[in-house]
């Protein structure tokens, strides 16, 4: 039978494998960073108005520079990340992945490298590889934060054309502070002018401030959003980022012509109206999250510091063969919690598993299942 391999595809691509969080039909799905509350049912109702109207339209192009979605999104960040934007300043795209794509497609490509601080963000290096554009991997501390020095060096040594910064880190739930970012900028541009993107997907979710003011006299940095976490719409595929207006112009050379639909545009429009229930939530998730964080401490658990609406944790070390252990035993661990009946994620992080925050009631039956799993492994030591 023929296989990918038997295709003339490119050389690169060649025993790889797609990004793939399993889509599993289980009680609780706390995979993959969604939102858990569906959305309100007044804007489910404005949705239908808005796309109503669109498609009175759909014979027509949509607007190709989406310039009321750039208009409202820039309003959106301007009231609470910081720091003043105009439509000038916003792209949009269907999610943050395809920005990120076309970021690199017109900074990154061929001949051109990309550098991001892992453990993080898989997608960023994905993205690199099918743009053409080579990977460096750089350091983290033990604690997951960015080791400046290291990573000042590495620029240095590896003169990257991007820079990729997550903040919140994915999977580690690690923020990164305005220091760390203007050190990385710095060391970037004093090898060679090249872009710097601060992946801001989980921003909202954070303690602390946006890093969106840090754009303000700096061309070569770029913060990127999505509708798909704070929103609570992962279904819809928008995404955005906030730079100088030159960067704007500069992702109209890769773009498709009218990459984003009416009916995207329409949808996310009505999203934004319903700004203030939709943060109402990212309220809720932030208590839960951090009660997550606080209850898995309670146990013995091992866990990161968390600014996301996620937790990275790992079981108490005092169970022979699981903190600070292989990654294999992170998976033993994924599939005991799933015969539980709680999908959580293996981001091969070792001896480290992530959950996302759920509803209180998802979140009790993942911290049930994490107690049970405890109980059944120290009882299997006592044997
Ligand atoms: N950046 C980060 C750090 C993410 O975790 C994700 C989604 N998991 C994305 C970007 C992409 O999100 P989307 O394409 O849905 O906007």
């Amino acid at each position: 039978m023929t296989g990918i391999d038997d295709l003339p595809i490119r050389d690169e691509l060649r025993g790889k494998s797609p990004y793939g969080a399993p889509q599993l039909d289980v009680p609780v799905r706390l995979n993959t960073n969604e939102n858990p509350y569906p959305l309100p049912e007044p804007l489910v109702r404005r949705i239908g108005e808005r796309v109503t109207e669109a498609a009175r339209h759909l014979n027509r192009y949509p607007d190709r520079d989406a310039v009321e979605l750039r208009t409202a999104l820039a309003a959106y960040l301007t009231r609470t990340a910081g720091h003043a934007v105009e439509a000038a300043n916003v792209w949009a795209a269907n999610g943050s992945n395809e920005v990120l794509q076309q970021l690199l497609q017109t900074f990154g490509g061929p001949g051109r490298t990309a550098i991001g601080f892992e453990p993080s963000y898989s997608m960023h290096a994905l993205i690199s590889r099918g743009t053409g554009t080579g990977w460096i991997s750089g350091p983290r501390n033990d604690d997951f934060t960015i080791d400046v020095d290291a990573a000042v060096r590495t620029i240095g040594e590896q003169r990257p054309d991007v820079v990729f910064i997550c903040s919140p880190n994915n999977p580690t739930g690690t923020a990164v502070d305005a220091g760390t970012v203007l050190a990385l900028y710095e060391a970037a541009q004093a090898a060679k002018p090249s872009l710097v993107v601060v992946d801001e997907a989980y921003g909202e979710f954070s303690h602390g401030d946006s890093l969106l003011p840090l754009i303000e006299g700096r061309p070569n940095l770029v913060v990127s959003r999505t509708m798909s976490k704070a929103f609570g719409a992962a279904g819809l595929r928008l995404g955005y980022l906030a730079a100088h207006p030159a960067v704007v112009d500069a992702v109209q050379l890769v773009r498709l012509p009218y990459h984003l639909s009416a009916v995207t545009q329409a949808t996310a429009l009505a999203a934004l109206e319903h700004t203030d229930t939709l943060l109402g939530y990212v309220e809720q998730l932030k208590t839960e999250r951090d009660r997550l964080v606080t209850e898995l401490r309670a146990m013995g658990c091992e866990v990161t510091d968390s600014d996301a609406n996620f937790v990275q944790f790992g079981l108490p070390r005092s169970l022979k063969g699981v903190g600070g252990t292989p990654t294999d035993d992170a998976h033993t661990v994924w599939q005991a919690l799933l015969d539980h009946g709680v999908l959580v994620r293996d981001n091969g992080v070792p001896g480290r598993l992530r959950v996302t925050a759920g509803t209180p009631a998802e979140n009790d039956a993942f911290l049930d299942a994490v107690r049970a799993v405890i109980k059944e492994r120290s009882t299997k030591e006592n044997r």
